[in-house]
């Protein structure tokens, strides 16, 4: 949906009367069609088009005075292609000036993110001819701020950690200590590494990248301007891919420059002594491991009762018990209202709990409190696209449509579910509606991967959901203490837990927390997908040694067949 907008007069007036108006609604035009008659005292304009579509309604009336502007028709379909304007000189005061051009393609993807571009990658798989937008990093949050650059660090971490148990392995290391600045550098080549990679995809594919801020136009379509071009984009479809920025809590001294985000701590040059973690999600916990593991004294404090109030009692049980064992301090049920600076510049940040005052003290302050859509990239009401109910996210239905049918949205933008796979796989659903395959998002088995320590993955439905929506479910255990190549590797913490349906024999859903949950969670999403009959299952083998036996032994032990578990 778009609007002819009134953008010449006759001569140089500014405004005139309606004459006689050639077009109605529900008439298809093409470019050049002729419109209305704008008459002046000095002369009459016939207003042509420049767009091609469906007029939905005529905004003019014959006799109405209009001016330039003003919205004359509105139309389901785009601005057409005309032949790109050149720059008028090349060179104006010595300064060169962008090129301006009409781009026409079939799709415009604004944001380069792990949603963005993967549906850019689709829809041009699919034939269509897509212009690619990103105003800062290609590879969005997810690389450059987010799970890339953090599993970066989380190695360096694990590193770190089995070295100073490396006596217990019957290794003697000496002076080992981590150097933040390597560190940072390393991950810095990670993720540039994968950036390139992802240009490359892009060339590949023939997406144009335009890096660049990407503007509503008034005319309808998207505008983008850089220091070489000035575009003009009309485009049969658009996709929003335009993320979320870290949530700051309105709080006295929420600005302070001790006080940092998420994004901002991966790049600091020295370990602080002290970290201060506002915020005991996903993120605020990964850092806390992160951190701890690099020799800082690591508080959280956490608004619920509980850290990582999503998940299952028993995984939390055990971060807790490791948290304790490595002296990570957890303040839970505590809301945290103010930061101040001591005297010797550390953090004091001043929470309530049990209705007294607190306080814990960080050199560094990390905020890791949710994350915002980043709603106003661009003009969502000029767009027609409406926001959700609760005005924290673009509203899109299974196909990723917005409320305008030619205008989709992937990603954080949206704000359903924050999770990079989430946001890629949202990419492709666009991308296939986009180009005419009817696609659907189904919601009910995210597998989600936590990178604390031990890593913990969770796929489908979980047991603190099952209890409260009533579903009749089974849980099986195994523990990875009963796993030869976890024993061997000194990583026995843990287990794997399956929900399960008596009733059809399903696996409803899946954790696991201990050595390669993250990995090995994969192998019950498309279990639990299928509807797969867990006791086909029985006579699978899974190769020896390896913690995936847990996974089947798990399985087994539905029907109480796990041989190394009673
Ligand atoms: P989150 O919502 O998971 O956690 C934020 C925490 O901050 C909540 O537990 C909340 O209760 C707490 N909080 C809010 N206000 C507070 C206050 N005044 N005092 C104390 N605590 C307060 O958000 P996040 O951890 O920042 O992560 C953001 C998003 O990114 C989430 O959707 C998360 O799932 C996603 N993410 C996922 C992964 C992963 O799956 N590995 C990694 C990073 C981020």
């Amino acid at each position: 949906m778009s609007k002819i907008i009134i953008n010449k007069l006759f001569g140089e007036d500014k405004s005139a009367r309606v004459g006689k108006i050639f077009v109605k609604t529900g008439d298809q035009i093409k470019a050049g069609d002729e419109l209305f008659n704008a008459e002046s005292a000095k002369g009459n304009y016939l207003v042509k088009s420049e767009h091609e579509g469906k007029i939905l309604e005529i905004l003019i009336k014959e006799g109405q005075q209009i001016k330039i502007g003003d919205a004359a028709i509105e139309i389901d379909g785009v601005k057409a292609c005309i032949k790109t304007e050149k720059a008028k000189s090349a060179y104006s005061f010595g300064l060169a000036q962008p090129k301006k051009e009409n781009i026409c393609c079939d799709l415009v993807v604004v944001g380069g993110g792990p949603g963005g571009y993967v549906a850019a990658i689709r829809a041009a798989q699919l034939g269509a001819d897509v212009v690619l937008i990103e105003k800062h990093k290609i590879g969005g949050t997810c690389l450059n701020y987010g799970c890339i650059p953090t599993k970066s660090l989380v190695k360096s971490a694990h590193l770190f950690d089995e070295i100073l148990r490396s006596e217990e392995f019957g290794i003697h290391v000496q002076h080992a200590k981590i150097d933040l600045l390597k560190i940072v550098e390393r991950k810095d080549k990670v993720v540039s590494e994968l950036s390139s990679g992802i240009k490359y995809l892009l060339g590949k594919s023939n997406i144009r990248l335009i890096e660049g801020e990407a503007k509503t136009s008034p005319e309808g379509g998207i505008f983008v301007k850089n220091a070489k071009i000035e575009a003009q984009i009309s485009a049969r479809n658009i996709i929003i891919a335009t993320g979320s920025s870290p949530a700051i809590l309105q709080i006295p001294g929420a600005d302070l420059p001790i006080v940092l985000t998420s994004e901002e701590i991966l790049s600091i040059s020295s370990v602080p002594e002290s970290l201060a973690i506002i915020g005991g999600g996903v993120i605020g916990m990964e850092f806390a491991f992160i951190f701890n593991s690099f020799g800082s004294k690591v508080t959280v404090i956490e608004y619920m009762d509980d850290i990582l109030f999503n998940f299952d009692e028993d995984i939390i049980e055990v971060i807790v018990q490791e948290c304790s064992d490595r002296g990570i301090r957890l303040i839970t049920g505590a809301r945290v209202d103010e930061i101040d600076l001591s005297d010797d510049g550390k953090g004091i940040v001043a929470f309530t709990k049990n209705e007294s005052r607190c306080y814990a003290i960080g050199d560094r302050v990390l905020m890791a409190v949710g994350r915002k859509a980043n709603l106003s990239a661009l003009d969502t009401e000029a767009l027609g696209v409406s926001l959700n109910e609760r005005g924290n996210g673009i509203k899109v239905d299974l196909h990723m449509r917005t409320s305008n049918p030619s205008v989709f949205a992937i990603g954080d933008v949206t704000n359903k579910l924050q999770l990079a796979h989430v946001a890629s796989h949202q990419g492709i659903v666009a991308a296939e509606n986009c180009m005419g395959l009817e696609s659907s998002m189904k919601y009910d088995v995210i597998p989600s991967a936590v990178f604390v320590s031990p890593e913990i993955g969770v796929t489908g439905l979980c047991e603190r959901e099952a209890k409260k929506s009533g579903i009749a479910y089974k849980v099986t255990k195994f523990p990875f203490s009963a796993n030869g190549k976890a024993l061997s590797q000194g990583e026995t913490k843990g287990f794997v837990k399956i929900l399960s349906s008596e009733e059809d024999h399903t696996i409803l859903g899946a954790a696991v927390i201990g050595p390669g949950a993250t990995d090995l969670i994969s192998n019950f999403t498309p279990l639990i997908m299928q509807k797969t009959d867990y006791r086909t299952l029985s006579h699978t083998i899974v190769a020896h040694p390896t913690t995936a036996e847990s996974v089947h032994e798990a399985i087994l032990g539905i029907e109480g067949g796990a041989i190394h578990f009673a």
